[in-house]
């Protein structure tokens, strides 16, 4: 009975002589320790059911249930010709937040925003944690498509006021893409990925707000995707390449340093401008091998450049934020200057304002680990993100760049005249240098020095170059050509 039936419950009928009474005695005893393995066994399987079907930190459908759901709702959609929504919600700058205030504060914010989020559904509606700080909704029985988008609304508005962890006020938005059925699809995989689509370029219009998908939505995915994987290929097939911008000084006229610009010269689409392939490089990670390689060619090519000249001369190299904040950069750098034989203090390393992504405190330590090899730093574009004025003065700089925006108008807005001018002396008065990008004309130029610059770089002095050699030599060979430039 038991091993056919599995009926754990069944006994031995004890019979009256002194020994097989004693046996069944025995037998049941093992039958009841048997019966209560099985009543655990199979508890625990109703928990791992649950478990693999919900998301252990906010109870919520996870991946899989929610995909039961959706092809489930959809088939039933399509029978009673509904409209149904998809929202992809990802929350804006969580990783901050978790790399910052830690995992565990981490996790209790993702608990708090499904409970907001929770309350402000219909119970018919599935809300699911795909996995880190991904949700996803299901909307069914909407009456029109316009219903999608105000629901959005209405959750990044129930996410807008701070939360409350621990010690900690967290403010934290968040992007959403929709994806409509039928209109846009009728099968699952392929409304999921549009509604992702659809989250990625609201991502990419500033965060914190709603897109729904479109057919042409689609075709700059496709090709932002398509841009990725060549430039990994790219990569290994050296169709990068390195050009080179002086830079003057306006003391003595003579090219300073070069600020390396990265340019990719594809084989079928022409010339992609860094404009257009850096932040696909930032936001595929492939930034920290194209950024690795343009330290360590623009560290190779400066130690050519020396000797060329009576003064030695720099090499400027833009560094993103993404790789300043790996865990090994300094070490990196150090390795690429010892490989390259480079004097130390003949690297500039230029770096913007969102070097404080992971904090104010771990950008000091850093910027002054890279200063302690005898490098230089300046800060780039300076004024053009969310300017701090007020850590400005805490962070190790030896140059700040004013960026060409202020310059364009210079001329003829008094306005940025007297930013540049205020600039100028913000940076003076932190003892440090100030280069002006960006100079096209000679009354920029003049303007320019008056106000007391240091440095200038601009289309007016030199284009960036993919042989420098020359153009320093041609700058020291005749005694006239930088100051020429210069002094028109
Ligand atoms: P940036 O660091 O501000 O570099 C200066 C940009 O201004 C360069 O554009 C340069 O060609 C341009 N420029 C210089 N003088 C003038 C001028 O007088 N007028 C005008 N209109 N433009 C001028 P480019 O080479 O297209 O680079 C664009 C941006 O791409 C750079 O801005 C930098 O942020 C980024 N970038 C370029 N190379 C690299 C790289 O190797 N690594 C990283 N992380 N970023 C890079
Ligand atoms: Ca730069
Ligand atoms: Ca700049």
């Amino acid at each position: 009975e038991v091993t056919q039936r599995k009926q754990f419950t069944s006994k031995v009928s004890v019979q009256s002589t002194q020994e097989i009474a004693q046996l069944g005695v025995e037998f049941n005893k093992m039958l009841r320790e048997l019966h209560l393995r099985e009543v655990a066994k199979s508890d625990a399987e109703t928990r791992l059911r649950q478990q693999a079907l919900t998301d252990e930190l906010t109870g919520l459908p996870n991946r899989r249930l929610f995909w039961d759901r959706l092809t489930h709702t959809l088939d039933i959609a399509a029978r009673d010709k509904q409209i149904a929504a998809l929202l992809y919600i990802d929350l804006d700058g969580f990783k901050v937040v978790n790399d910052s205030l830690g995992h565990s504060v981490g996790d209790i914010l993702i608990a708090q925003v499904a409970e907001r989020l929770r309350g402000r559904i219909r119970k018919s509606d599935t809300l699911a944690r795909l996995g880190g700080d991904e949700f996803t909704i299901l909307l069914t029985r909407l009456n029109s498509k316009e219903e999608a988008g105000l629901v959005a609304k209405h959750l990044l508005e129930v996410l807008a006021p701070q939360f409350r962890v621990e010690s900690h006020e967290i403010s934290i938005g968040a992007s959403i893409g929709i994806s409509l059925f039928p209109e846009n699809a009728v099968d699952a995989t392929d409304l999921l990925r549009q509604a992702d689509s659809a989250l990625y370029l609201a991502k990419q219009h500033g965060k914190n707000r709603v897109m729904y998908f479109t057919p042409e939505l689609e075709s700059l995915v496709q090709e932002r995707l398509s841009l990725e994987n060549q430039l990994r290929a790219a990569l290994t097939r050296s169709e990068i390449a390195l050009h080179f911008q002086p830079e003057f000084d306006l003391v003595t006229q003579r090219i300073v340093r070069f600020e390396a610009l990265a340019r990719w010269n594809h084989a079928t689409l022409g010339n992609i401008p860094p404009s257009k392939f850096i932040p696909i490089a930032e936001e595929s990670g492939l930034i920290v091998s194209l950024g690795t390689y343009v330290l360590e060619r623009a560290c190779r090519e400066a130690v050519r450049w020396q000797g060329l000249v009576a003064k030695p001369i720099q090499v400027a190299v833009n560094v993103s934020s993404i790789q300043f904040t790996q865990e090994n950069f300094v070490e990196l750098v150090g390795a690429l200057l010892r490989a390259s034989g480079l004097r130390p203090d003949l690297l500039q390393i230029e770096l913007t304002e969102s070097v404080m992504l992971n904090g104010i405190e771990a950008a000091i330590d850093t910027m002054k680990r890279l200063r302690a090899l005898g490098i230089t730093l300046a800060i780039d574009d300076f004024g053009t993100g969310y300017s701090c004025f007020s850590y400005l003065p805490k962070l190790p700089f030896n140059t700040l760049k004013i960026d060409r925006v202020f310059v364009n108008d210079l001329a003829t807005r008094p306005e940025m005249k007297a930013m540049v001018q205020s600039l100028i002396s913000l940076a003076h008065n932190l003892e440090m240098q100030v280069v002006v990008e960006g100079i096209e004309n000679t009354e920029q130029l003049e303007m320019v020095r008056a106000m007391g610059g240091n440095q200038v770089q601009g289309f007016l002095l030199g284009r960036p170059t993919a042989d420098p050699m020359s153009q320093l030599l041609a700058s020291a060979g005749s005694e006239q050509s930088p100051g020429l430039v210069l002094r028109p």
